[in-house]
């Protein structure tokens, strides 16, 4: 059985040692702020949020959620964002996806300032990492790096499988890997022979967004394995895309859902925060 990976503690670990740092600032003047912005009534999003809120007070940040009806135009949030640039308390701005399909959600994301985009998605920020020298991280990979980190899961030379390629978790989570010296491949939903490739993986990360999809078919003994995934079974529990019980013997770590990933994902964008408003100083 693999040693299982606690999300959670550490996720506390961390944000503990976030606060005292935030204190610190307090101190010299500096209170660190983040504004989330949430259109509409999706309710995974509103959890989320919600999470982020009590993260970001629990740490002593300046935090505001604004909330805006589903029918909010493109223009009016784009005004939004351009007034959230300009307020020097706020020094990340987070925008909660999926928006409404009246608003290009491309669009809303490149209007943030780059300094403020404290979820990583700007461009700029995806280009500054795939270049190698990176500002501000997705907090999903992000956290996921500082896990291994914690656990002294070595990644030089090994091989890393990545199934999922979105642009918030899968594609920066390889160059992450990447940068770490490990071998990367990247799969999807066309990779062929999926559970052999798979089979390969000294480390192995799932973000696929299917419920048990990964089965002790995929997975090579001794390998760690991250669960990103967030899925709702028919009874409206939560579970991971990893089949957690018939996996976990082969592993040497494993991550579980719930509090595997999810609070680590949230930590990060405190840290994030943190960061940029020391840069914005
Ligand atoms: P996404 O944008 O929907 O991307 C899913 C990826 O999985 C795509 O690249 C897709 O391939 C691939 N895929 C889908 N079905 C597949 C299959 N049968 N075999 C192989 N690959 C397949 O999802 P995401 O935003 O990356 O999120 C993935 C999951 O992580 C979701 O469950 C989400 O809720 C969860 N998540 C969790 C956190 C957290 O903090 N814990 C944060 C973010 C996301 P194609 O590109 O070929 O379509």
């Amino acid at each position: 059985m693999g040693e299982i990976i606690n999300g959670k503690e550490l996720a506390e670990k961390l944000q503990a040692e976030i606060a005292i740092e935030v204190a610190e600032l307090a101190k010299e003047g500096l209170v660190p702020g983040l504004v989330v912005l949430l259109v509409g009534d999706n309710p995974a999003s509103q959890v989320y949020v919600r999470n982020k809120e009590i993260a970001a007070n629990k740490i002593g940040l300046h935090s505001t959620v604004e909330r805006y009806p589903a029918d909010l135009t493109e223009e009016a949030l784009l005004a939004e964002i351009d007034r959230y640039n300009k307020d020097e308390n706020f020094h990340g701005i987070l925008v909660q996806l999926p928006l409404p399909k009246q608003i290009d959600e491309e669009k809303v994301l490149l209007a943030i300032d780059p300094k403020k985009d404290v979820d990583g998605f700007h461009p700029m920020n995806l280009g500054k990492l795939f270049a190698g020298d990176p500002e501000m991280i997705p907090c999903t990979p992000y956290g996921i790096m500082k896990m291994f980190e914690a656990y002294n899961i070595a990644l030089e030379g090994k091989h890393a499988v990545v199934i999922g390629r979105s642009n918030i978790v899968g594609k920066p989570m390889g160059q992450l890997l990447l940068m770490e010296n490990a071998t990367v491949t990247m799969t999807h939903s066309k990779t062929k022979n999926l559970p052999a490739v798979a089979r390969e993986a000294d480390i192995l990360v799932v973000a696929i967004g299917r419920g048990h999809f990964v089965t002790k078919e995929f997975i090579k003994p001794g390998a760690v394995v991250i669960d990103v995934g967030m899925n709702r079974d028919e009874a409206g529990k939560l579970i991971g895309d990893v089949k957690f019980d018939e996996v976990a013997p082969l592993t040497s770590y494993i991550t579980p859902v719930p509090k595997g990933v999810g609070p680590m994902t949230i930590t990060m964008l405190m840290k994030q925060t943190v960061e940029a408003a020391k840069r914005q100083r």
